[in-house]
């Protein structure tokens, strides 16, 4: 019992077949309650590529508002909005400060069409540790709620930049890293992760300040303890398959890579042992 983890950019801002920039779906469901994790420009029309009907997206969980990751929420609400879509449902949005700017100030430029009134804007509250979260038990998920708990690491020291973690029904949980740099606070959230989702921006000889590597993101799967690391976020300098290469000098678990489309069930330990059992 998890959930499934529906890969809709795994790319950057910069143009690579295949790989668009960021944007994730999560569901607990075949035909259940979507949720995003981030809402990069190019999400809306991979979620038809996916096959994911918009109406099911009910939530979208932002790590940051680098244009990579952030800029579908406009073409999200215009599509809500659009007639030929009926009456939409509500759409809960989660995300740093800079959220509820970014939603209000979309009239001046797109008019109405650009701000979604069936959407709920949360803004997360970040305590002195930078530690902050919600529960949602809206969408049930075969029953039990989603925990969705994130930290603020160092990806950037201008705005709040979020990692986050989510955790299923039957105990599975999901880290994703957002865009970080070697942040240990990463390592902690995601501790004994089942899914451990790690951008992967540049390789190891780029020493990004910013972002990670295949070895800085391998280094905090390993020191999270996580079961399964999946790299994401590439960008055009770094070669997927040479990055999984590198990561597995470091991390021994199970590593794969992301692209555009990808499905990775997220299964607790608790369950795979059952199912070999
Ligand atoms: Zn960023
Ligand atoms: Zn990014």
């Amino acid at each position: 019992m998890g959930a499934t983890l529906i890969v809709l950019g795994a790319g950057s801002i910069l143009p690579r077949a295949g790989h668009g920039p960021a944007g994730y779906a999560l569901a607990a469901d075949a035909d259940g309650p979507v949720t995003l994790l981030d809402c990069g420009p190019g999400t809306v029309r991979a979620l038809g590529d996916a096959g994911i009907e918009l109406a099911r997206v009910r939530r979208v969980v932002f790590s940051h508002f680098h244009l990579d990751h952030c800029l579908d929420l406009y073409a999200l609400a215009f599509a809500r909005r659009n007639p030929a879509f009926g009456a939409p449902p509500r759409l809960e949005l989660h995300g740093p400060a800079g959220l509820r700017a970014l939603f209000d100030e979309a009239p001046a430029t797109f008019g109405e069409w650009g701000r979604d009134p069936n959407a709920t804007l949360h803004e997360v509250a970040l305590d002195a540790d930078g530690c902050g979260g919600f529960d949602a038990t809206d969408d049930g998920t075969r029953g039990a709620p989603l925990r969705f708990r994130c930290v603020r690491n160092g990806h950037s020291t201008a705005r709040v930049t979020l990692s986050w973690r989510v955790e299923f029904a039957g105990g599975a949980a999901l880290l994703y890293t957002g865009d970080t740099n070697a942040d240990a606070r990463v390592a902690v959230l995601g501790r004994g992760a089942d899914l451990f989702l790690a951008e992967c921006s540049h390789p190891d000889e780029a020493a990004p300040p910013k972002h990670l590597t295949p070895s800085s993101a391998a280094r905090l799967a390993r020191d999270a303890g996580a079961r399964r690391l999946v790299l994401t976020h590439f960008y055009p300098d770094i070669e997927p398959g040479a990055a999984r290469e590198r990561a597995s000098d470091v991390f021994d678990g199970v590593i794969e890579v992301a692209r555009d489309g990808r499905v990775f069930e997220i299964e607790s330990g608790t369950d795979r042992a059952s199912r070999r059992g």
